[in-house]
């Protein structure tokens, strides 16, 4: 095992990368090498590596495993057939349903196994203090579970669904058919039950035969301080129910970030603008800011210039892994020069100008 390259590196995503970005990633690879599309040995090799990268890092417990100890995770037993070449092709079938006519060449999942549910997404708007200082959202969702009334079979009351005679319950069948790489043997799913390995002849009127159904739940959302604009938040098991006591997927909440009509963000820190006198400038003295807390005092040193950027620590936005930590408030104080001044102002700018030896 000595040249493996890591795992992240062979699907060239972040190790923060989420399910989406490694799908995304994996598909990609295999458009590309899949033996069908290139015959290459080399094209093979590349194939079988983002394969098990793939099926390591998408599984959470053993991707879990490889963080913590690499591939000695899976050496001496324990996982020692987590890939097993194209037998390991469960997830190539979720994945390429549709490409190459028929879902993967050999898919060994049954319908019986339990099946972890999908993960879906939504998305929040909150407040630009809302993300600085994190807030509880309730959001409303559609939560689609097991029909009561049939218990989750689709079929009628007294009644109860047939496993379907064209693929004696499995829900694939073995298809030849012609492709643009010539003839193939293709694992298909069943088009009798759709994959389902059972025929309902008797629908539940309830669930119209699927066995679900979707209603409109509220949930409370803990946002985190910090949060930035596109950050998603997972709320556990409440996404798609799983299939054959496979638990739920997640819930994404994508969290959209109102713009402030005075402060900027980048990250931690905050920017703002303050405007400040032509004698406050020349002259020194208080002033008040505002910051995200509220208004506060600074005091301003004779002979400020214009767009001199003062710094007020700690009263940035608090950092997400620390909310403890706070990042800094950047303010650019602007010097105002007066547009209209009354008599006794003009009186008193001509003497500041006499004074200067002006004329
Ligand atoms: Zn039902
Ligand atoms: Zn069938």
């Amino acid at each position: 095992m000595a040249d493996k390259r890591d795992y992240y590196e062979v699907l060239g995503v972040g190790k923060d990368a989420d399910d989406a970005e490694l799908k995304k990633a994996y598909r990609k690879l295999a458009k590309k090498y899949h033996p069908d599309v290139n015959p290459s040995e080399e094209a093979a090799e590349k194939f079988k590596e983002a394969s098990e990268a793939y099926s390591v890092l998408s599984d959470p417990q053993k991707r879990k495993q490889y963080d913590q100890f690499g591939f000695a995770a899976f050496e001496q037993g324990g996982y020692g057939g987590f890939y097993d070449g194209f037998g390991g092709a469960d997830i190539f079938s979720d994945l390429f349903g549709d490409l190459f006519g028929g879902g993967g060449r050999t898919r060994t999942r049954s319908a019986n196994d339990p099946m972890r549910g999908a993960n879906v997404r939504t998305s929040v708007n909150i407040s630009f203090e809302e993300a600085v200082f994190g807030c509880e959202k309730q959001i409303e969702i559609n939560y689609r579970e097991e029909c009561e009334t049939c218990h989750g079979t689709g079929a009628k009351a007294g009644t109860s669904p047939e496993t379907c005679t064209r693929c004696h319950g499995t829900g694939r069948v073995v298809q030849t058919q012609q492709s643009i790489f010539g003839m193939m043997q293709t694992e298909g799913v069943c088009p009798e039950c759709r994959g389902a390995g059972k025929i309902i002849k008797e629908k539940c009127p309830d669930c119209r035969g699927t066995g679900y159904k979707t209603k409109k739940i509220k949930i409370k959302v803990q946002i985190p301080a910090g949060i930035d604009n596109g950050m998603s938040v997972r709320v556990r098991e409440k996404g798609e129910p799983g299939v054959n006591g496979g638990s739920r997927g997640d819930l994404l909440v994508e969290v959209r970030v109102a713009r402030h009509p005075i402060f900027q963000r980048n990250d931690t820190e905050l920017y703002s603008t303050a405007p400040i006198s032509f004698a406050k400038a020349a002259l020194g003295g208080k002033i008040r800011i505002k910051t995200i807390d509220g208004e506060v005092e600074y005091d301003v040193k004779a002979g400020t210039q214009t767009d001199t950027r003062i710094r007020l620590k700690g009263k940035g936005v608090p950092s997400l892994q620390n909310p403890n930590r706070r990042g800094d408030h950047y303010v650019t104080l602007v010097v105002q020069v007066p547009t209209r001044l009354n008599k006794a102002q003009k009186e008193a700018l001509k003497k500041y100008a006499e004074a200067c030896g002006e004329s």
